[in-house]
């Protein structure tokens, strides 16, 4: 039983990364107060979330005890999505003008051109998904290794209607709490507001290293 503490005590825990820019390097396209806010409480809270749930599991298997395994389960696996998605996020986007904005180079413009025709169906697409997302959500562009195929990806929450395995490439958080402040109710000027930072040469660098 003590074996077993002292090795639990030494796993590795969920942490929050930093932010690849200054608070207010996304200005005027997301505010600084918006952006700490997300980052720093949002974000946070799924990260101090999935390790309070592994604690769970650990502590019951320690004592010996039954834990609400459905329950707890969700919870992670909401804890872990909002951790993932958010650290998939930050480095999605660039200030503007600073490596946010424009339209995809590389083999990335390539692919897209290849699979939607141009990058303005491309990005049609992607902003109805962003926009359409029911509740709190997200849109993601994604890729399936089986067929050589980005495809975009719309999940409810953290992790509803997520394709398994799939890799994502850039992704874009539609939570109210990461757009109130700048722009209340409207999702809209948020997700126009997103294509002025997003960060093409590390999506294309993700898409090369696939
Ligand atoms: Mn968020």
């Amino acid at each position: 039983m003590t074996g077993q503490k002292m090795e639990s005590a030494s796993q590795k825990k969920y942490e929050l990364p930093p932010l690849p820019y200054a608070p207010d390097a996304l200005e005027p396209h997301i505010s600084r107060e918006q952006l700490s806010l997300h980052h720093d409480k949002h974000h946070q809270a799924y990260v101090t979330g999935a390790n309070a749930d592994l604690e769970k599991l650990e502590k019951a298997r320690q004592e010996g005890t039954e834990v609400d395994m459905k329950a707890l389960l969700k919870d992670l696996s909401f804890n872990i999505g909002g951790h993932i998605l958010h650290t998939r996020f930050w480095p999605s986007m660039a200030p503007a003008g600073k490596g946010g904005g424009g339209t995809p180079g590389g083999a990335l413009a390539d692919r897209i051109d290849r699979e939607w025709g141009s990058f303005d169906r491309f990005k049609a697409e992607f902003t109805k998904a962003a926009a359409s997302a029911e509740g709190s959500g997200w849109a993601a562009l994604a890729y399936c290794t089986m067929t050589d195929r980005p495809m975009i990806m719309q999940i409810e929450k953290h992790n509803t209607n997520v394709y398994p395995t799939f890799q994502i490439l850039m992704v874009l958080d539609v939570w109210e709490h990461a757009y109130y402040i700048d722009y209340r109710n409207n999702r809209g000027q948020f997700i126009d507001a997103f294509w002025n930072v997003v960060n093409w040469d590390a999506v294309n660098k993700r898409f090369e290293n696939l």
